[in-house]
């Protein structure tokens, strides 16, 4: 089945065509790990995960691998500032490998929480330090590099084209550089940026390793370039990121990529807008620090914030609000509760089920058009099709989307689970029957299993009732 993406290298809304028919090379820049993700961050995670399983869904065979940064990314993003894993590390008195090991389960629980599939292959930058000298040796063998000031720099002046992302101007391109920007007098050229840092305004680095050139350590850039080749090889299908990550970090991974490789590397660039307040930027240092742990502490459910992010499209900012996520927790809760509903009489019409199959992948497929995908879902549930049928086709849209839509949940008017619910009635009719059957040893066994789960049953007149203990 076919798909289209946009691409941000063309700008352009394409069709997809991998360079192995059939597999798909995928790569995400994976989190800074000096801190709990924002959910803007997760937005990110959350959109890029639709695509994954779109492209598995319209039965790609994918390979997804993510990057953990826990080395090199400064505060600013053009290589000044002081590096975050150091500023976390001050800021809760532990080591630089504490942090990034809290931090990065703390983020994989909070995709866990998201139902964001892990990507196959996942590699802390200092799991590869060999392999980024290896690659900045070569870069400076083919005079891609030059060394100044006891750093590694690359030289942007070699390239016959720097900015690729659509002949977008510099100013357009710098979302991304943040605070902190101070001149590097060791430059050639202004966008010049460090593949390797020996001498630094900081000489506190906790993490160093040994090299060509002295003690130090990688700049940001390199790691993507050197885990995405060493587990996807020369050619790419898929790079994603947040739209901040457009320039300069792959606008440089891109450049030192081809420089290394004397060829183009990837086909596909997909960014995902940002998730912003009310007052603009989402930030993990001003105002209202928006984590996963923080929605839920105010009792929302975490994939409500899924359903947020998939009512509207990557390619738009997206404006966070609580009111916005009461709206959103509302008609997630409401559309769930019908789903509960259905009843679950008659045989599952396969044809059916291949038929909504194709209309999803058209939908979603056309550049991860998630309200859409929603939008079928109430399709669905108004279509002439029997309730065994309408719940496996929802089940079936719900491995893309991920929203746990038949998982039965604690109704607002019981506080009964309804799964719970379905399995007491079925003890009961099992406890009748074997009354029926003079079997009082079965059914008092009965009776204590459900008590054993925190369930009394009380046999009245009308029939057997049951609350919880
Ligand atoms: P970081 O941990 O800072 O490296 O960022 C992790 C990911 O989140 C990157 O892909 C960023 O581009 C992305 N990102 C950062 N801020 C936002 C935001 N407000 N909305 C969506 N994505 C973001
Ligand atoms: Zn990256």
């Amino acid at each position: 089945m076919s798909m289209k993406i946009y691409n941000t290298l063309t700008r352009n809304v394409e069709e997809f065509v991998p360079n192995v028919e059939g597999k798909v090379n995928m790569y995400t820049c994976g989190p800074t790990v000096y801190h709990f993700a924002h959910i803007g961050n997760l937005r990110s995670y959350i959109m890029e995960d639709v695509l994954e399983k779109t492209l598995r869904y319209a039965d790609y065979d994918v390979k997804r691998v993510m990057n953990i940064t826990d080395v090199g990314h400064l505060s600013s993003d053009a290589d000044t500032g002081e590096d975050k894993m150091l500023k976390g590390a001050k800021r809760e008195h532990k080591t630089v490998m504490e942090i990034a090991k809290f931090y990065t389960d703390a983020f994989f629980s909070d995709c866990a929480k998201l139902n964001i599939k892990t990507p196959d292959v996942v590699e802390p930058a200092t799991n590869c330090i060999d392999s980024f000298i290896e690659m900045i040796q070569v870069l400076l063998e083919k005079g891609y590099a030059y060394q100044a000031g006891e750093n590694i720099y690359f030289d942007t002046s070699k390239l016959a084209t720097y900015y690729v992302f659509g002949n977008q101007s510099e100013e357009e391109l710098m979302v991304g550089v943040r605070d902190d920007v101070t001149e590097d007098e060791n430059k050639k050229n202004k966008n010049d940026f460090v593949l390797w840092f020996t001498k630094s305004k900081f000489e506190d680095q906790a993490l160093k390793w040994d090299s060509p050139w002295g003690v130090g350590y990688p700049g940001w850039h390199i790691e993507c370039s050197c885990i995405s080749m060493k587990h996807l090889g020369e050619y790419m299908d898929i790079h994603c990121g947040g739209i901040d990550n457009m320039f300069p970090h792959h606008t440089n991974e891109i450049a030192q990529s081809e420089a290394y490789l004397g060829h183009k590397w990837c086909n596909y660039w997909f960014h995902v807008h940002h998730l912003n307040d009310q007052s603009g930027k989402m930030s993990k240092s001003k105002g209202e620090f928006l984590t996963v742990s923080l929605l839920e502490e105010k009792g929302y459910d975490p994939l409500a914030y899924r359903f947020f992010c998939l009512q509207s499209h990557y390619r738009k900012p997206l404006v966070f609000s609580y009111e916005a996520l009461d709206q959103a927790t509302g008609t997630y809760k409401k559309l769930k509760k019908r789903i509960a509903e259905l009843d679950r009489d008659g045989a599952v019409d396969n044809d059916a089920v291949k038929e909504y199959k194709a209309k999803f992948v058209e939908a979603v497929g056309n550049d991860v058009n998630t309200s859409m995908g929603i939008t079928l879902v109430y399709d669905v549930l108004k279509a002439e099709l029997n309730g065994a049928t309408k719940r496996a086709i929802i089940e079936s849209f719900d491995y893309v989307l991920s929203l746990d839509l038949l998982k039965a949940e604690a109704t607002e008017e019981t506080g009964v689970d309804a799964e719970l619910e379905a399995y007491v009635l079925a003890k009961i009719e099992e406890r009748k029957a074997a009354k029926k059957e003079k079997n009082f040893a079965l059914a008092d066994a009965i009776r204590n299993e459900l008590l054993e789960k925190g369930i009394v049953l009380e046999d009245t007149r009308e029939g057997v009732k049951w609350k919880k203990a």
